[in-house]
């Protein structure tokens, strides 16, 4: 009714910047709206419903900004806020916090505020409590009115005791009624009483994983505590903890965080992947017994999430604990003490969907607008962090370079397999002589044995056996083989499955090509357990021997039964993904293999050899935790490879320094800094049209010393039945980088649908 309001105009209170709920204003800070009278009082962080578009249509939004004076220049067409929404309140930091990244990394900035907030508390999830209901104690001399009452009194009166009180839900379903009237009626009048309880789930605190006793700080662990303890309170600073696997990094962050909870405020701690690291939790939670502690994690019920934010946001938890999203814990800048980012390099840190932000980096941030240290720690930190504690003096570096007392340093070698293939050692096998005859060993001498492969299922490519023919299985809608599972253990029992797009089919029984038969070639995780059954045919599958893979654990609590069952040694070989590189700290653990350490070494991205070195190095560290001296074993077709060797021989630091001078020659982050642009299109030519305008938009306005390279195809030049191509923005400064980037948003270079930018990109596959 424009013409209403133009003849009667409703007064303005004040006037509102929200940021909505759709995937508009991509790297801006909010759209105006007016604020009616009636709603003068509201806040910033609220929840309102903004009318949006010309037709509009009530769309939810965040109040980022509020102002007496309206905008300049005010937009033509400006609207009234329409209502309250309800809901969580943001608080301000936060606010802040979710511009910055929706501006830094290109993103819809209500969106990106949504997706700060746990969708269990947006939706309220929490505050549905559980009624229960019982009879109350004359209830049986009196008689309720009506048929439906009395089958709820009867069905009350035939429970057992045990089954009381009951919960209103199941009440009525028992009883055969349609609406809970009867049951409400009941309790009004006395005959039932009815109580509300909030279920708090206690998964974390009933861990029964054990916990290492309170160790003495040595005196390395001590200085480190000191130094960093004692700018607790001086405002910002970033410091890398780089200390080798088992030094006692934890052991230090948690004298800290004793520190600052002393001071009255408040730390949050994020781990990658927090679901497949719950010892960390365990151990919190035993160091402080006194303290909520909050860990938030994707398996959680949405009920205990939206418990725990709020028990954050009202500063009765002072202690968080989780992966990448923790960061958005709803503390205040006055609250928080200090951020740690425990194993820091780990690629799960950054989002790959908008918002595709780095959660160290975030964290940083967070820091800095809080005024209060960071602290990074890693066995082997990126090269991020590492130019900036050695080369920008933006980090202040400590060093942790032994083991904790207790702990001896694992003896580690090297296998060349080139070397055992030449030697007689079998095609069909995945583990070399010298790793058998130490895996027979192990058992014999009743150790653990953990071993790794980073490539799930059977086989990972079925072609024809007529090598002529030269026909491999593809996915249809991908540029990639199909891996073969095994379902159970029947060997013949299987199917086909894409790791892109999780298609599965058949396996078909001959060649499409030819007719020929079809070969299962190539070794997955599952093979390797079938190996490893015919090495040690004592052990039993799921027993003794367990596979730990995404397909093997169906949820975070079958990882965690298995990690138990493999601390009490009732598993003797633990097999799996890097899911077993991660934060496992098991004593007993005497011989580590790496079946193939060339997995992600061959990947086409330049950050192949530092992964590659991370991961050996992570799961190296894992044995020889306990008394005896562990033994690691890797196996390698290339055992003179640079990032192979300096995790062998301990040598992260040089391995890094070598390589961030690499990276210089190249003009690769962390040297410089990247922006992948991506188009994904249904259709090849269109897709190829697309990438060619928008990266002709870009250079139309590139900066001087900027370097733009493509378009190309990516890696995978077609997922899910997209064609995919990609050009890549690089430049020294960050700064630069970052205007330039928006003057291409503002020219409209990514506008159109397809199109996607991932700023700091760190996948590129
Ligand atoms: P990291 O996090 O560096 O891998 P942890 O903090 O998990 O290392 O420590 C490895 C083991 O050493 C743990 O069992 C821990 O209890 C123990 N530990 C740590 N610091 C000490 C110390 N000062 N004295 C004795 N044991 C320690
Ligand atoms: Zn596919
Ligand atoms: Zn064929």
């Amino acid at each position: 009714m424009p013409a209403v309001q133009e003849l009667f105009p409703e007064p303005v209170a004040a006037w509102a910047t929200v940021a909505v709920d759709r995937p508009i204003d991509v790297g801006g800070g909010g759209l105006t709206w007016a604020i009616p009278t009636e709603l003068a009082d509201l806040q910033l962080g609220e929840r309102v419903v903004v009318p949006l578009g010309r037709r509009g249509s009530p769309t939810n939004g965040w109040v980022v900004g509020l102002a007496a004076e309206a905008p300049q220049p005010l937009p033509e067409t400006w609207k009234f806020v329409l209502r309250r929404a309800g809901g969580p309140q943001l608080p301000e930091d936060l606010i802040n916090l979710g511009l910055w990244i929706a501006h830094y990394y290109l993103a819809a900035p209500g969106l990106t505020l949504s997706g700060m907030v746990p969708a269990a508390v947006t939706r309220g999830t929490g505050t549905v409590e559980r009624r229960l209901l019982h009879l109350a104690p004359d209830a049986k001399e009196q008689t309720a009115r009506g048929p439906a009452q009395r089958a709820v009194l009867d069905i009350l009166r035939t429970l057992p005791s045990e089954a009381l009180p009951i919960e209103r839900r199941v009440l009525r379903t028992r009883a055969g009624i349609k609406t809970f009237g009867p049951i409400d009626k009941l309790v009004d009048n006395g005959l039932l009483i009815q109580e509300c309880r909030t279920e708090i789930d206690d998964r974390w605190s009933a861990q029964a994983l054990e916990v290492p006793e309170t160790p003495i700080p040595t005196a390395a662990q001590q200085t480190i505590i000191d130094d960093v303890g004692g700018v607790l309170t001086s405002g910002f600073s970033t410091h890398l903890l780089l200390g080798v696997t088992g030094s006692g990094k934890t052991e230090v962050y948690i004298r800290l965080i004793e520190a600052v909870l002393r001071a009255g405020k408040s730390v949050i701690m994020l781990v990658p992947e927090i679901s497949l690291t719950p010892q960390t939790g365990a151990r919190l939670s035993a160091r402080f017994p006194n303290e909520q502690v909050a860990v938030l994690h994707s398996a959680l019920p949405g009920a205990t999430r939206n418990a725990h934010w709020s028990a954050i946001a009202q500063g009765q938890a002072r202690v968080v604990l989780g992966a990448r999203s923790a960061v958005f814990a709803p503390m205040t800048s006055d609250q928080l003490g200090l951020i740690i980012v425990d194993e820091e390099h780990d690629g799960s840190y950054k989002q790959d969907s908008a918002p595709r932000y780095h959660g160290r980096d975030v964290a940083i941030r967070r820091a800095q607008m809080a005024g209060c240290p960071v602290l990074l720690g890693s066995a082997t930190p990126s090269l991020e962090s590492w130019q900036n504690a050695t080369v920008t003096s933006k980090a202040t570096l400590h060093r942790l370079p032994e083991r904790a007392p207790g702990l001896e340093v694992p003896t580690v070698r090297v296998i060349d397999m080139a070397q055992q293939r030449r030697e007689g050692m079998a095609y069909t096998h995945a583990i070399s002589p010298p790793m058998r005859t130490a895996l027979r060993r192990t058992l014999e001498q009743q150790k653990q044995a953990l071993l790794l492969l980073n490539r799930r299922g059977w086989a990972t490519w079925i072609s024809c056996r007529q090598q002529r023919c030269g026909w491999v299985m593809r996915c249809d809608q991908c540029d990639a083989t199909m891996i073969y599972h095994r379902r159970g253990d029947l060997p013949t029992s299987g199917y086909l499955r894409c790791h892109h797009c999780q298609a599965e089919v058949r396996l078909p029984r001959q060649c499409p090509d030819c007719g020929s038969g079809v070969a299962r070639l190539g070794t997955g995780v599952q093979r390797v357990e079938d190996e490893v059954l015919e090495i040690c045919p004592s052990l039993v599958r799921g027993k003794t021997l367990c596979r730990v893979d995404t397909d093997s654990m169906g949820s975070a609590q079958d990882f965690h039964d298995v990690l138990g069952r493999f601390q009490r040694g009732e598993i003797q070989v633990l097999l799996g993904t890097q899911m077993i590189a991660k934060g496992l700290d098991v004593p007993t653990v005497q011989l580590v293999g790496v079946i193939d350490a060339d997995t992600a070494l061959n990947l086409p991205d330049f950050r192949a050899s530092e992964r590659t070195c991370q991961l050996i190095s992570q799961v190296t560290g894992r044995c020889g935790r306990g008394a005896s001296v562990g033994l690691a074993l890797v196996q390698t077709l290339d055992p003179t490879a640079a990032p192979i060797r300096a995790a062998i021989n301990g040598h992260y630091e040089q391995f890094a320094d070598e390589e961030l001078q690499l990276r210089q020659q190249v003009a690769l982050p962390p040297i410089a800094r990247l922006a992948r642009v991506t188009v994904q299109h249904p259709d090849l030519d269109q897709g190829q049209a697309l990438i060619g305008r928008v990266t002709e938009a870009i250079k139309a306005i590139a900066p001087p010393g900027v370097t733009i390279t493509g378009p190309a195809p990516c890696t995978y030049p077609r997922l899910r039945g997209r064609h995919r191509f990609e050009t890549l923005l690089s430049c020294a400064d960050a700064g630069t980088l970052q205007s330039w980037l928006h003057a291409c948003l503002h020219a409209g270079a990514f506008r159109e649908r397809f199109v996607s930018v991932d700023v700091d990109a760190y996948a590129l596959a």
